[in-house]
């Protein structure tokens, strides 16, 4: 007998896998989806093959979570077939939102990131420097590999994406809320809305108390001990909080840890990494200004803010595939 559920699909293109974790930590919720949904495409779950997807009419599918950057050809094509398939189709987390980690590798070639993975870290041993390519000589035949593509993409840069999940990953109880509320059958928000988060900064859900004082430079996690209870950027510590879209309670910087802004930037108009930075610079000291040099008060704050060793990974974190500022390594095209 035909399963007359609405269908579910759940996919992973370049990603780590925490999307998955995050959709299975819903635990009992999880019933809840197998009496509304018919569950039926999860690679990392279910059996269900690509050509199985292929099969179906176009928006057979009710709702396709997808998530994860677009990396290879294989990424591309799949985002393609779910998108033609489903009626909903969510980017599902901050890879697929805005490129996230992945997006990273964009600014170098890929030749140069595949030296770097394969033969250049400390840790790989790799003697005869071999490196994959798209198509490999193996004993019995041939062995194809998805071609990457240029440069890692967000997903709504390649299909049309009518929700946006942000997250790395999003929260279980949003997920459940979000999920919940497609079930119910209610009206959904229109087109382009951020789903599973709120519209106020990680500030606002932050139990840290701000003092309204300011920094006198910027500190890694690993150089000072945070005074409990006290804002941490206002203690040096690179807190993009203030920045970042709310929604996950403020996980982070309850254990001490700054917000890294993986729930997306809270003005989506502005550039992202510079809107972080900024965020930053406001609560840095600037020190005695008047009767100085401009010139002097810039190198002041460039060494207040030395503490942050890899800007780009700071400030771009999540969202270099989309940000102003991406590839423009000239290694890139190559
Ligand atoms: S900047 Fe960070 S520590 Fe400070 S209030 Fe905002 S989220 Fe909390
Ligand atoms: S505090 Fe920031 S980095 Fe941590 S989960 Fe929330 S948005 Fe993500």
């Amino acid at each position: 007998m035909p399963n007359l559920k609405p269908k579910l699909a759940m996919y992973w293109a370049a990603s780590c896998g925490g999307c998955e974790i995050a959709l299975a930590n819903i635990n009992e919720a999880l019933l809840e989806i197998d009496a509304y949904f018919d569950f039926m495409f999860c690679p990392c779950l279910l059996d269900t093959k690509r050509a199985d997807i292929e099969a179906l009419p176009d928006k057979a599918i009710f709702l396709t979570l997808f998530n994860g950057a677009l990396r290879t050809e294989e990424n591309l094509e799949m985002a393609e077939l779910l998108r033609c398939k489903s009626q909903i189709f969510i980017a599902f987390g901050a890879c697929a939102a805005s490129g996230g980690i992945p997006a990273l590798a964009n600014q170098h070639g890929i030749s140069h990131m595949l030296e770097t993975v394969f033969c250049g870290s400390a840790s790989t041993d790799n003697i005869q420097g071999l490196i994959p390519g798209a198509t490999s000589a193996v004993p019995g035949g041939e062995l194809e590999l998805p071609a990457f593509l240029q440069r890692v993409l967000a997903v709504h840069e390649a299909v049309t994406v009518d929700y946006t999940m942000p997250g790395c990953p999003p929260e279980p109880e949003q997920i459940v809320a979000v999920i919940r509320h497609v079930a119910s059958g209610n009206p959904l928000p229109g087109n382009g809305t951020l789903l599973g988060c709120t519209p106020r900064a990680v500030c606002d859900q932050c139990e840290r108390e701000k003092r309204g004082s300011l920094a006198a430079r910027l500190v890694r996690p690993f150089e000072a001990l945070p005074e409990a209870g006290w804002c941490l950027a206002e203690q040096g510590f690179a807190c993009i909080g203030t920045a970042t879209h709310g929604g996950c309670g403020a996980l982070c910087p309850a254990v001490a840890m700054p917000c890294t802004g993986c729930y997306g930037a809270l003005d989506l108009d502005a550039d992202p990494g510079a809107a972080a930075l900024s965020a930053l610079v406001a609560v840095v000291d600037p020190g005695e200004s008047s009767g100085k040099a401009e010139a002097d008060i810039h190198a002041h704050l460039r060494g207040a803010l030395a503490g942050v060793a890899d800007p780009l990974g700071t400030f771009y974190r999540y969202n270099l595939a989309t940000a102003t500022v991406a590839n423009r390594s000239p290694e890139v095209d190559q």
